[in-house]
């Protein structure tokens, strides 16, 4: 008996799907169906003419009036201000500048200083040892530069870590590799109940899942532009500081663009008062003004059920990809297995597949018949080789899904991707 859905059930999808007509503020290559917006979010439609007459007419004629003329000063705080609408934070409190990796350093350092003084015992930070490694790594550093250690678990042994020792939990809310979403609020309470500050990293949530900061009460989040909020290659990053917090401390990176006035040019650091001086020096106009059309995109969804309807869409993609595969593909003998969580509240916006053997050449076959996912290699021990595939529901429908479904089955029943020019590694996966 079968009763997974029909090509046609998923076009009738498509046809009652409120948040359709937001496929229409992008550009996606003819014949493509692109999974991998949570690795790099496809192009908005308004973003060449924009980024056009930034250079033009903003730097080609106006110059360096464009600070102020242009609001170019100005524009990491205007663009973290439409961010923190999708994230839960209140104005005023997210800044787009810098990188991720360069953001989570400045809040993981402010954050150890704060526990340095309120609870100088504390000397750990705890994260995930399937983090993304910039993240481990930017702590690693830190930890060496103030001696601290590095505490490195599991997602279940989590609440065991939470210790008297720890200063910081760092952990990132939807896993960039199984696609696992950790329970903020529930997660936030316990580091708190210990004493423990926290730290969020949003990349794979800040556009894709809902996420309310404030609500949660943590102390410090960072997360990507060029991912969910499909702002460009290369697109500044966002750092929120909770209010609470902000004033207590200096972020190692003092530069100009953090001091309280600017223009004053003085010898000394005086930091502005609150986000502000979570900036360093000088910004990307070209890339902010395409970051903040990606952003638009984000919050034109608000006319439609913003975030709340985004949610449900992109668990109605899961659910459907998890579904279609499991009944065209395994149980086939394929040996393809399921590594993001069958339970929604613990699922992000992407589906992880697992295969043994020829998981980087499947993927590679799948993008040669224009289905763009992408591969994570395994650790060889709790990790295997993982297929990805993210699902953008500002731009993926029902019927990108069921022919992305299709695809791979025919790409393991004609074991196509067994061929040489499917297993040559390329520098980035
Ligand atoms: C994508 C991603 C980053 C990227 O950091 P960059 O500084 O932009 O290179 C960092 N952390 C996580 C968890 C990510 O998923």
């Amino acid at each position: 008996m079968n009763n997974a859905p029909t090509l046609a059930d998923c076009r009738a999808l498509d046809a009652q799907d409120p948040l359709r007509a937001l496929r229409d503020l992008f550009f996606i290559p003819e014949g493509t169906i692109y999974l991998d917006g949570n690795s790099l979010g496809v192009m908005p439609r308004s973003a060449p003419a924009r980024v056009a007459e930034v250079v033009t007419q903003e730097w080609g004629t106006d110059l360096i009036q464009s600070w102020n003329k242009h609001g170019w000063f100005a524009q990491p705080k205007k663009v973290g201000d439409k961010i923190a609408r999708l994230i839960g934070a209140e104005p005023g409190t997210v800044v787009a500048t810098d990188s991720t990796s360069v953001n989570l350093f400045k809040v993981l350092s402010a954050a150890m200083d704060l526990a340095s003084v309120d609870h100088p015992k504390r000397r750990r930070i705890v994260s995930e040892r399937s983090n993304f490694p910039t993240d481990l790594y930017i702590a690693e550093a830190l930890c060496q530069q103030h001696g601290f250690e590095l505490m490195l678990v599991e997602p279940e042994e989590i609440p065991a870590a939470l210790t008297p020792e720890v200063a910081v939990l760092m952990l990132t809310h939807v896993n960039y590799r199984t696609g696992a979403m950790h329970d903020m609020p529930a997660i936030t309470a316990a580091a708190h109940a210990t004493g423990a500050l926290m730290l969020w990293d949003l990349a794979h949530s800040a556009g894709a899942v809902p996420v309310d900061l404030t609500g949660a009460g943590a102390d410090y989040a960072v997360g990507c532009g060029y991912k969910y909020l499909n702002g460009g290659p290369g697109a500044p990053a966002f750092v929120w500081v909770n209010p609470r917090h902000a004033d207590r401390f200096w972020q190692p990176l003092a530069g100009w663009w953090g001091h309280a006035t600017p223009f004053e040019f003085t010898p000394d650091y005086r930091p502005a008062p609150g986000i502000t001086r979570y900036q360093c020096g000088t910004q990307p106009m070209i890339s902010l003004a395409a970051l903040e059309c990606g952003v638009d995109t984000l919050l034109a969804a608000e006319a439609h059920g913003g975030m709340a309807a985004l949610r449900t869409k992109s668990l109605a993609l899961t659910d459907l990809f998890i579904e279609l595969v499991d009944e065209r593909c395994q149980g086939h003998g394929h040996g393809i297995g399921l590594a993001t969580p069958l339970d929604p509240t613990e699922r992000g916006s992407q589906v992880c597949l697992t295969k043994d053997e020829g998981a980087y050449a499947i993927v590679q076959a799948l993008i040669a018949r224009g289905v763009v996912g992408d591969f994570r290699a395994g650790d060889g021990q709790r990790h295997k080789d993982i297929l990805r595939f993210g699902f953008t529901p500002l731009y993926i429908g029902f019927e990108d899904v069921w022919n992305a479904a299709d695809q791979l089955r025919q790409v393991l029943e004609t074991g196509e991707w067994r061929r040489a020019e499917f297993n040559t590694k390329h520098a980035v996966t």
